[in-house]
């Protein structure tokens, strides 16, 4: 029974149990540290014959060397052995399965999950990034959960494809092209640029249940890869711009076009410098400190903005924190901020709207200047419908809309040209400029002048509103947290009854 091939390998000072799984190069077993801490670790069976050219002590030196990495988002290397068939590695045990697993049991997954998901998955990728590692095999399978509870993404199975090739001895794909990208499989020549593509498709199986690949048979597969059609988001479910304009850009074919690693962990849909990490609450605190001080010096808006810009880190460091103690002192300390930023809002925006009365004249004006250019008049409506609407109760979110569509004209009126198909914020929803007939840029004059006036401050007016309805949703969400929070010590006080 016990000959080769048949139940888990023996291995010093271990006890292997149950297979875990099995992948493209090795199977994984759970095992048993034999010394007294009984330690529950995975371990994986790699083949030496597996391996190609590139020698077996490369390896071990490549080992050596992940051996050193340390991260909360990859699976941790905590030793290895080997024997002459055979390379052991000694991992960190991961109980919560993968995430192909757990996206198919949800069918998909909401935007918010993933979004939470990504942020994990890209903070492990900066850091491998940082240290020149590639994974250059990334798919749902490689990707583990820490537990089902509180389900934390760790990247396993990385830094070992740079030793073994794609193709096999008689040149056939090994692992899944459902994931790699289109050079890889094409043209046989890639760079780490090759895991943004895949991050793209994890993303996208998240998201719309199937990779974007997904095929009923090989052919079928293969001519999608090979061709040269942009890959067609889903149009439900519903998803933001900004979710879908990362997929876009991360599943771009041409590696050269493809989002780079920087703007990747830059984007707005990842932002990463606002995940939930140890750095949180150190960098609420210095923005609170700021924002107090501006408070005591009398400038409201400086103080507002402040405010609001560390309840950015507030929430993310309210996620972070695990002991209930400290949890519940930040939460008391965000309930004052918010109080005081509400207050602090009440300030500016009256003296917004005297402000904005001030610019009647000149806005009037600018009316009457653009009788004869229809679309231009047409942009003005648009944007005094989102003064209306910035006054009525609740109306922010429309208001914000209409802002974001009305510049989003006048600034091509003005330009006369597309701009960047992608602009950062505050001007992220704009519609995109491909849909429009390009017009001729507003010439120099007096219209031009109060055109540029009128274009800053809508701009200055959208961003304060954008400013108010992201406090509203930190403070909402500070709030749900506090539910999450109780429901969590009722659930631990009855498992120690
Ligand atoms: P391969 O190189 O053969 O693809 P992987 O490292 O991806 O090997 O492991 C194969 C499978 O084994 C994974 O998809 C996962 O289901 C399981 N597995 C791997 N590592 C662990 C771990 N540390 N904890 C729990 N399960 C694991
Ligand atoms: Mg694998």
């Amino acid at each position: 029974m016990a000959g080769p091939g048949w139940g888990p390998p023996r291995l010093d000072g271990f006890i292997l149990t149950e297979r875990l799984g099995s992948g493209t190069y090795a199977t994984v077993y759970k095992a048993y540290a034999k010394k007294d801490t009984r330690e529950v670790v995975a371990i994986k069976c790699v083949a030496k014959k597996s391996l190609n050219k590139a020698s077996v002590e490369n390896l071990l030196t490549e080992i050596e060397i992940l051996k050193g990495i340390r991260h909360r988002h990859i699976v941790q290397l905590k030793d290895f052995q080997w024997d002459s068939d055979n390379i052991y590695l000694i991992m960190e045990f991961c109980a919560g399965g993968d995430l192909s697993r757990f996206i198919h049991t949800r069918r998909i997954l909401p935007e918010k999950v993933a979004r939470v998901f990504m942020q994990q998955l890209a903070s492990a990728l900066q850091f491998l990034h940082e240290r020149n590692v590639s994974h250059l095999d990334l798919k749902p399978q490689n990707i583990l959960l820490s537990s089902l509870e509180k389900p934390h993404l760790k990247l396993a199975d990385f830094g070992f494809a740079q030793h073994m090739s794609p193709w096999d001895e008689k040149h056939v794909l090994r692992g899944s092209p459902l994931y790699m990208a289109p050079e890889m499989v094409c043209q046989r020549q890639y760079d780490a640029r090759v895991d943004l593509w895949s991050v793209g498709v994890i993303l996208y199986e998240a998201l719309f249940g199937q990779p974007p690949f997904a095929s009923r048979s090989f052919s079928e597969l293969e001519e999608k890869i090979r061709s040269n059609r942009v890959i067609e988001l889903p149009l439900r479910p519903a998803l933001s711009q900004e979710c879908r304009d990362l997929l876009q850009r991360l599943l771009e074919r041409d590696p050269s076009r493809r989002i780079s690693f920087q703007d990747f962990f830059a984007h707005p849909w990842v932002d990463l410098e606002h995940m939930p990490s140890g750095e949180s609450l150190a960098r609420a605190t210095t923005l609170v400190v700021q924002a107090v001080k501006k408070d005591q010096e009398g400038d409201a808006a400086a103080a507002l903005s402040l405010y609001c810009k560390a309840l950015d880190f507030f929430v993310p460091a309210l996620h972070y924190e695990v002991d209930t103690h400290r949890k519940e002192a930040i939460k008391a300390k965000v309930g004052q901020y918010v109080s005081r930023a509400e207050e602090l809002k009440a300030i500016v925006s009256s003296s917004n709207r005297a402000l904005l009365r001030q610019g009647t004249s000149a806005r009037d004006l600018l009316r009457e200047m653009a009788r004869d250019k229809p679309r231009l008049l047409a942009a003005l409506e648009v944007a005094s419908a989102a003064m209306a609407k910035e006054d009525e109760a609740g109306g922010e979110q429309d208001a914000l809309a209409l802002y974001q569509h009305g510049l989003g004209e006048l600034l091509l009126l003005l330009a006369g040209e597309a701009p960047s198909p992608y602009s950062p914020q505050p001007l992220a929803a704009l519609p995109s400029p491909r849909a429009l007939p390009l017009s001729a840029a507003e010439p120099p004059g007096r219209r031009r002048e109060l055109l540029h006036t009128e274009v800053q401050n809508l701009m200055a007016r959208a961003e304060y509103l954008k400013e108010q309805v992201k406090m509203r949703e930190s403070h909402w969400e500070a709030e749900t947290l506090d539910k999450e929070g109780l429901s969590e010590s009722v659930r631990s006080s009855c498992t120690l009854q």
